[in-house]
């Protein structure tokens, strides 16, 4: 008797384990998109670092195009014979200088920005590495988790597979009928002398007293389930329910 409920204590706690282990693909997959996340902030950031830097190197390129045509039209000065069109170079020329001088209060602009960039992806970097390495312990941690999970389900599930060939086997199949029907646990003890623990339909009479007097399980009419007199386990098993009967 005691074999049995022993052998549901197993197959609750192995049930219990499973639901547990059903639970941390679930948690990975939630470490791998965190992971995936700061990969892409990271990617953001450098992305943002290499604009700035784009930016300057445009600027200086736009000042140097300038700054090659002034010399240019510098040189085009001399072979101009009319006034007007002298003037009018003149006048190019000079806003040439302003644009260049335009390009390179922005240029400065523009390297102070790659300075402050330069520094926010180092901080980036930095802050990024330390979250991964944080999230990677927790995954870690969670594979550890699940390989002592599976030991200990393994071991679960021997101790149970050699508790069951010593248990009586029709009383066994019995046993996982009531379960296979999702009514667990199948064992329960009488309530109050009266009723079924699974599904608390009052007994017979005679089904109690025949419960209290046997230490045998019985089936619950209603449920199916097993049912025994819970004071026979406060007393030490003598050996198999049939001697316990006697005794
Ligand atoms: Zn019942």
């Amino acid at each position: 008797m005691r074999g049995m409920i022993e052998l549901q204590d197993l197959d609750l706690h192995i049930t219990e384990l499973e639901e547990r282990k059903r639970e941390i693909p679930g948690h990975k997959k939630a470490f791998a998109e965190r992971l995936k996340r700061l990969d892409d902030e990271l990617a953001e950031s450098e992305q943002q670092f290499k604009q700035l830097a784009l930016n300057l190197k445009e600027c200086e390129r736009e000042i140097e195009t300038l700054k090659g045509n002034i010399l240019k039209m510098d040189a085009q000065l001399n072979t101009i014979k009319k006034n007007d069109e002298y003037r009018a170079m003149l006048t190019q020329i000079d806003l040439a200088k302003k644009q260049v001088s335009q390009k390179e209060e922005l240029a400065i602009k523009l390297m102070c920005d790659l300075d402050d960039g330069k520094r926010k992806l180092e901080a980036d970097k930095q802050r990024i590495a330390e979250e991964k390495r944080r999230v990677q312990a927790q995954a870690a941690a969670v594979d550890e988790d699940l390989a002592r999970l599976q030991q200990e389900l393994d071991q679960l599930t021997a101790q149970r597979a050699e508790l069951a060939k010593t248990q009586p086997p029709d009383l066994l199949r019995h046993y996982e009928r009531v379960r296979s029907a999702k009514k667990f646990p199948a064992i329960v003890s009488l309530k109050d002398e009266s009723s079924c623990g699974g599904c608390f339909m009052n007994m017979r009479r005679q089904v109690v007293n025949e419960l209290i007097q046997r230490a045998e399980f019985k089936s619950c009419p209603q449920c199916g389930r097993l049912l025994y007199y819970p004071g026979h386990l406060a007393a030490p098993e003598s050996g198999p329910a049939g001697e316990a009967e006697a005794s």
